[in-house]
């Protein structure tokens, strides 16, 4: 017997029940009660009219390029001008260096009709949360410099030891003492065992999957769509529509695409798939929230996914390259109460400079130098090693700044108000990137504009939920320059420490001035005329769905987003608590 329509929903909506039994009970409905309870689940998180037709609504639609007439044409002609005027000698250094200067930024996200107003522009100096270009302009920096940036730029702690190590000469070959502390301190605050730095990232990820496939033998690198690595060949590749692995870019070889399985993120279906090919698998290799997606915080799915792999005896690697830190000391794994057997690093412990890190367990790590042993025994390396070295990778300006950030952030976790309590400073920057999410997402609510904050820590992204990347977004992030604001063409936005409550309002002003006159000037279109009941009729939710690459809604898309939207409030929920439980008051 099925569940009465009210009553399930009223257990969705009271979040009484687990998500997997609420789709359980969801799929054995009928197909009209289905509808029903999504009606009244929708309407209930406000993405719906109600059946009198109050509070309908409609999110306006995002241009794109082939939606251009004449008059935008004619206004963007006008804004290249403008542009032109604004950042003269920055457009002029793309021009003059191209035949030398190489970056594969200059061709990213290329938009034609854009082509006059596409060019990443020059700095001439950092400070705090401003960066100064070469024009003379001066911007409040939210690109936190790829996920580096916590405590804003030329923090006198990171100046004063980057400086002093300079002093100090740049010797490769022995240790420094500093190297030493650094991965004491390292361990200390992420709760791994063993620490190894590497020259970046990318290189991080690629020998901590080297590692694995050394421990297990095995060849296959699992990872989930939508994620980011790193360009290394172990882990660049995506699938097509039938699920085949192939290379990211020309020149990554087929024959390491097939040695990687890229599964669905979030959807427990991909873990039968992992327990079916347990015996092919070295690793399993997340990104815990995917900064292209951070609506995504499968927790439960991520807590099954390490259960699991402790049962198939699979390491489990994270790759906290930008919630290392960031989200709270001991990023995701401590935010979700999730230990990985190893978790490569980078950005905020480089404070600035290039730098990655793998920090684990022992049995993995102990695979690079073969573990520990004494000088006055018989004791002697273990024997399986595999190989790995880099001139730069224990570099000691880079020790030097790593070991001042942990410091920092060490000293800064523990800080006490004064009533006594504990106050995070990763906590108080969240919560401030929180509340700027929610300022401009009621904002775009109440202008039906179909853009979205999403957050994770003090990460924060644009999402506009019709297109991807389409002329309205790519304008968008121009006149926010012109607003004086500065993000990242890639898409991922950060505050930093250095953010004053003043620097958070400008930029709150910028993208609302940004918005409007995008809006004003006919950028955002009336949505096509659909039957009400689909997505496209609705407001965009905060919390929920990915946007459809097709820019249309489909209907068979329902279930998915019932079920993405209990992910997202389950994820919330158990966010909420754990982040409490680390003193985090929300
Ligand atoms: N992994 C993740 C999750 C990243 O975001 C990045 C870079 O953005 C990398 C790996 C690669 O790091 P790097 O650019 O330092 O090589």
């Amino acid at each position: 017997m099925q569940m009465p329509v009210e009553d399930l929903s009223k257990k969705i909506l009271s979040k009484q029940i687990d998500k997997q039994d609420a789709m359980r009970l969801f799929q054995s409905l009928d197909k009209e009660s289905q509808q029903r309870v999504l009606a009244i689940v929708r309407r209930a998180e406000g993405i719906a009219p109600a059946p009198d037709g109050k509070g309908a609504a409609r999110a306006l639609q995002a241009l794109d390029q082939r939606e251009l007439g004449d008059e935008h044409r004619a206004w963007i002609a006008a804004l290249v001008e403008k542009y032109d005027r604004f950042v003269p000698k920055s457009k002029a250094n793309v021009l003059e260096h191209q035949l030398h200067f190489v970056d594969q930024r200059r061709a990213f996200h290329l938009i034609k009709d854009l082509k006059k107003l596409h060019f990443q522009i020059t700095y001439t100096r950092a400070e705090g949360a401003y960066v100064h270009d070469v024009d003379g302009n001066r911007y409040i920096d939210i690109s936190g410099d790829m996920g580096v940036n916590l405590f804003g730029h030329r923090a006198p702690f990171l100046i004063k030891a980057i400086k002093h190590s300079l002093d100090q000469g740049i010797p490769l070959v022995g240790y420094s003492d500093m190297i030493f502390r650094a991965c004491q301190l390292f361990c200390e605050i992420t709760g791994h065992e063993r620490t190894l730095f590497t020259q970046s990232g990318t290189e991080a990820v690629m020998f901590a999957v080297r590692i694995a496939r050394a421990a297990t033998g095995r060849k296959k690198i699992v990872l989930f769509d939508g994620s980011y690595h790193g360009l290394s060949d172990a882990v660049a590749a995506t699938r097509d529509l039938a699920g085949n692995s192939f290379p990211l870019a020309p020149g990554i070889l087929q024959e390491f695409a097939e040695q990687i399985i890229v599964l669905d993120y979030g959807d427990m279906a991909s873990l039968d798939v992992i327990e079916q090919c347990a015996a092919e698998i070295a690793t399993v290799l997340v990104e815990p929230v995917q900064s292209r997606h951070p609506y995504k915080k499968p927790v439960e799915f991520l807590k099954a996914l390490r259960q699991l792999t402790i049962e198939k005896d699979i390491p489990l690697i994270f790759d906290e390259m930008i919630t290392g830190f960031r989200v709270g000391p001991q990023g995701a794994q401590g935010l979700f109460g999730i230990q990985a057997d190893m978790a490569t690093y980078g950005k905020i412990p480089g404070g600035g400079l290039p730098t990655g890190v793998i920090a684990g367990a022992a049995k993995y790590l102990d695979l690079v130098d073969g573990g520990s042993w004494q000088f006055d025994d018989d004791s002697m390396p273990s024997a399986k090693r595999t190989g790995m070295a880099g001139t730069h990778s224990q570099n000691p300006l880079k020790i030097a700044a790593a070991l001042a950030v942990l410091g920092e952030i060490k000293k800064r976790s523990a800080e006490t108000a004064p009533d006594g309590t504990v106050t995070c400073f990763q906590d108080v920057l969240n919560r401030k990137t929180t509340a700027l999410a929610d300022v401009l997402n009621t904002f775009f609510r109440e202008e039906c504009l179909p853009v979205v904050i999403d957050t994770f820590g003090s990460l924060f992204r644009f999402r506009f939920v019709d297109s991807y990347w389409g002329v309205t977004e790519a304008l968008f992030f121009i006149l926010l320059r012109m607003e004086g604001v500065e993000t990242n063409i890639q898409g991922n936005c950060f505050l930093t420490t250095a953010h004053s409550d003043e620097d958070i309002a400008a930029v709150i002003a910028g993208v609302k001035a940004s918005m409007s006159n995008l809006k004003r000037s006919g950028f955002f279109r009336e949505p096509d005329q659909e039957p009400p009941t689909q997505d496209s009729a609705a407001l965009p939710d905060t919390t929920a769905f990915a946007p459809s690459p097709s820019g249309r809604a489909s209907p068979g898309k329902d279930i998915e987003r019932l079920k993405a939207l209990l992910n997202a409030d389950l994820a919330l929920a158990e966010e909420l608590s754990l982040t409490d439980e680390l003193g985090s008051l929300k």
